[in-house]
């Protein structure tokens, strides 16, 4: 040897992965085996995209596979595969560092939960590094595909540092030589290898050998015909492509000639690893031409709000020997795109019919993203519409409906689809709103996330019927033959009684009116603005980003003339002005509460009290 070893400290979060690892408890250390076989095939499908442009290959005769042997007399194990290889540089960077996929999301979500669970090692890999669970020390022979590198012995025991020095006899691709602690001697085993490889690695597009004898079958699950496959080998597939520890919860496997030929395989996972606020999803729908990965990762062949999707896109128009970047944009990613995301729509349509519990389950999951797309993407927002779910007046509380069944369910004359957005299903049954729609026997929608007032207004309409909010000027009443609850103000009064409000609310309010919307409660608020009402103004206060950036608003003010308290008001505004006043506040101040537009309570708070002290001091 010519040249010395040089020693290098692993980056401080390496290091705390690496102590996570090396003492986990965690029991399925044989995971190990399928990070490196996995690495290995990376490397080989790396080289093989480089070959379609790149003439000038290292060590060119040499078959894309993977070699692994074993030697149980001194128990080691060797992986070795003919893919691209690392330069010295390149070693630092992969093996010193976690800035690759695998160990950063393990990073990321060690962050969010706190503490090393074991069940994390399982779930994210740990990458390369999962090998120091079961070995004593770990070398790394490589060479670069690249003819003017030379080849490079990385070697570490998994504590703080790692040496590398050249390796001159090293030909291309990279060679794992794992010396095994004591314990994990079964690693050395060639039947355990054997039995570990044909669980993780049965879909490696390489051929993978075990002491020179081949154990796996290269095969395109993709690309074979539907009714051959089993549920078993879906599954299988689905979790080595995406690195899930359980199964998808859904899968759609379909093949087309026109408008281009595709084979697609889709999954749906079961968990929404977004929603657990652990990192953001990022499309992995790889795309393949003939079975030769063009992009594991390729931006633009999904809309954004369907970065879930997991799977494998075969097609075989796409140009093989074409960069990336130039792909990004091409008018061929955009065809697939649409064609996809379409036929992936229709599947979804048709499994809410089918398996409805399933779509559910979906719903739970990943609603919140077809609500994005349906308030962001207005090509397919009328199929987003479709596979919307909300809760609603016609079904009893945790049931879900779409706008499908609520279209079934109404009456022939009714004009809209009605929706009332609030905290919780008690909160708008609890609020004024719900009063004339329900004494017109009309169905309404309970909206109970933010963004569904925000994806209902995107919307607009359905099957021609409107989309409107039932606190909103837009919702036209019908008259109807009232239950009254005792007598009302006369005409005259109530004319009178709301000229006396708007003189003592002032500015607050833009009007104060009689109408048909109210039956039990005293008051609410409508329309004003031009903003259609309640609804209309917490949109915009949404979009505009920060509450309370908006002046406060001036709200319409709607009065019930046959409810005690109003009534009451009415022969109070001549014996004491001053506490009607009072009242009248309170009163606008509860319709702005029920209409979730009272942003800061503090001030009704200390006019309740003043209200309080006057009554309470009747008794004094
Ligand atoms: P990931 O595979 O998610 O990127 P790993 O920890 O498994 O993370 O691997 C880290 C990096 O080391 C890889 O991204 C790759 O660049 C490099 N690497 C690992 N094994 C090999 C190999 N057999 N051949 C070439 N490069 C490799
Ligand atoms: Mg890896």
């Amino acid at each position: 040897m010519s040249k010395k070893a040089s020693t290098h400290e692993f980056q401080a979060e390496t290091k705390q992965v690496l102590d996570i690892v090396v003492n986990s408890l965690y029991k399925d250390k044989e995971i190990f085996v399928r990070e490196l076989i996995s690495n290995a095939s990376d490397a080989l499908e790396k080289l093989r995209r480089l070959q379609l442009t790149e003439k000038n290959v290292f060590d060119e005769e040499l078959d894309l596979e993977i070699n692994v042997s074993t030697d149980d007399a001194s128990n080691q194990l060797t992986i070795q595969d003919f893919g691209i290889g690392m330069t010295k540089d390149e070693l630092v960077e992969n093996l010193g560092t976690i800035a690759h996929s695998g160990s950063k999301e393990f990073m990321e979500a060690l962050k969010s939960e706190g503490d090393a669970n074991e069940a994390l090692i399982g779930k994210f890999g740990v990458g390369f590094y999962s090998v120091f669970m079961v070995a004593d020390e770990v070398q790394a022979f490589t060479r670069t595909w690249n003819p003017n590198g030379d080849g490079q012995c990385w070697k570490s025991n998994g504590d703080g540092s790692y040496s590398i020095e050249a390796a001159e006899e090293q030909g291309r691709g990279t060679k794992m030589v794992i010396k095994l602690k004591e314990d994990f001697s079964e690693f050395a085993k060639e039947d355990r290898i054997k039995e570990i490889i044909r669980k993780y690695s049965a879909f490696v597009q390489f051929p993978v050998s075990v002491n020179g004898e081949k154990v796996n079958t290269v095969d395109a699950i993709w690309m074979r015909s539907k009714n051959e496959i089993k549920e078993e080998e879906y599954e299988e597939f689905y979790k080595f492509q995406s690195n899930d520890y359980e199964g998808p919860s859904m899968k759609m496997h379909f093949s087309a000639d026109a408008p281009l030929e595709i084979n697609a395989l889709l999954f749906v996972p079961k968990r929404n690893m977004e929603k657990m606020g652990m990192f953001r999803n990022e499309n992995k729908v790889a795309l393949h031409c003939r079975k030769v990965l063009i992009d594991a990762e390729p931006k633009g062949l999904f809309p954004e709000w369907l970065r879930f999707l997991r799977g494998v896109v075969d097609s075989s128009d796409l140009p093989l020997n074409v960069s990336r970047e130039t792909m990004q944009d091409s008018e061929l990613l955009r065809k697939l795109n649409q064609v996809l995301t379409k036929r992936f729509l229709r599947f979804l349509r048709e499994q809410s019919k089918k398996e409805e519990k399933t779509y559910l389950e979906f719903w739970s999951e990943f609603g919140l993203m077809i609500k994005e797309g349906a308030a962001t993407d207005f090509t397919y927002r009328e199929d987003l519409a479709k596979l919307l779910r909300f809760e609603s007046t016609a079904l009893e509380p945790g049931k879900l409906t779409g706008l499908d069944s609520y279209l079934d369910r109404m009456a022939s004359d009714q004009k809209e689809i009605l929706f009332l957005f609030g905290k919780s299903r008690e909160s708008i049954e609890a609020g004024p709103y719900l009063e004339a729609p329900a004494a017109r026997g009309l169905e309404v929608l309970l909206l109970t996330e933010p963004v569904d007032e925000y994806v209902m207004q995107a919307i607009r309409e359905f099957s021609d019927k409107k989309i409107v909010s039932a606190d909103s000027e837009d919702f036209e009443l019908e008259e109807i033959e009232q239950k009254l609850k005792g007598r009302s103000l006369g005409k005259k009064q109530t004319k009178e009684l709301c000229a006396w409000l708007k003189d003592s609310l002032g500015e607050k309010v833009s009007d104060v009116e009689t109408g048909d919307r109210l039956i039990e409660s005293p008051v609410c608020i409508v329309g004003g603005d031009g903003m259609g009402g309640p609804s209309g103004r917490r949109v915009m206060q949404m979009m505009q980003g920060m509450e309370g950036a908006m002046p406060a608003p001036s709200v319409k003010l709607q009065i019930n003339p046959r409810h005690a308290i109003i009534k009451g008001l009415n022969g109070l505004k001549e014996k004491d002005g001053e506490t009607a006043s009072l009242i009248a506040e309170q009163l606008l101040d509860n319709a702005m509460a029920s209409a979730n537009l009272l942003d800061d309570p503090r001030e009704m708070i200390a006019r309740s009290y003043k209200a309080l002290e006057k009554l309470a001091a009747s008794g004094d």
